[in-house]
């Protein structure tokens, strides 16, 4: 069984405004995770996926056509878990060794908006690394993840209309920006990048 408290946020809900309200961590949180969650347990009850963490359930699932709930609420667990301890505050500055990766601080900005601004419907956004290609921005549709294709997520944005229409309605645009200039807390992506 999947639980909620097993994935508690890093900040408090308050913590974001004004960069991102309350309101849309409470409802992201609160409801948008809580129901894959929730409806995860019962996908999995008496199946093979049951025993497995969830890792192996959206590596098993990926592709299956019989399985293609059960990978659209796992990989979106995993996803929002990711995308939630990617953000905090007062750790902004991008990272040499990210930067220096794509030209500088706003090349880095500018091929991550254009390929974010580029995702039509829902998706996500993905800075990624492998350790013959370096580091590379992906997006990836619905509940698609990089973890499905052995592929390491470095960074993720959440590009579907809840994660943002509280905020910023129809401007997505504003959102990405915002996200690249203010919510970032790249202490954890460094810590995560484990290279
Ligand atoms: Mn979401």
């Amino acid at each position: 069984m999947f639980n909620l408290n097993d994935y508690p946020l890093p900040f408090r809900e308050t913590e974001l405004e004004p960069y991102m309200s309350a309101e849309t961590i409470k409802f992201h949180y609160g409801k948008h995770l809580a129901t894959y969650i929730a409806n995860l347990n019962k996908l999995i009850a008496d199946t093979k996926y049951a025993n497995m963490d969830l890792r192996e359930m959206i590596i098993n699932s990926v592709g299956d056509t019989n399985a293609e709930k059960i990978f659209n609420n796992a990989a979106q667990i995993f996803n929002h878990e990711f995308f939630f301890n990617c953000m905090g505050r007062g750790n902004n500055a991008v990272p040499d060794i990210i930067s220096d990766a794509f030209g500088g601080v706003t090349e880095f900005k500018e091929k991550f908006k254009t390929i974010a601004n580029g995702v039509f419907g829902s998706g996500w956004v993905w800075l990624t690394h492998d350790a013959a290609k370096g580091f590379e921005i992906i997006a990836t549709k619905n509940a698609d993840t990089p973890i499905a294709h052995g592929i390491k997520p470095i960074l993720t944005l959440d590009l579907w209309e809840h994660a943002y229409y509280l905020d910023f309605q129809n401007r997505r645009a504003d959102f990405i920006e915002t996200f690249l200039e203010s919510l970032i807390d790249w202490k954890f992506v460094i810590s995560n990048m484990n290279i």
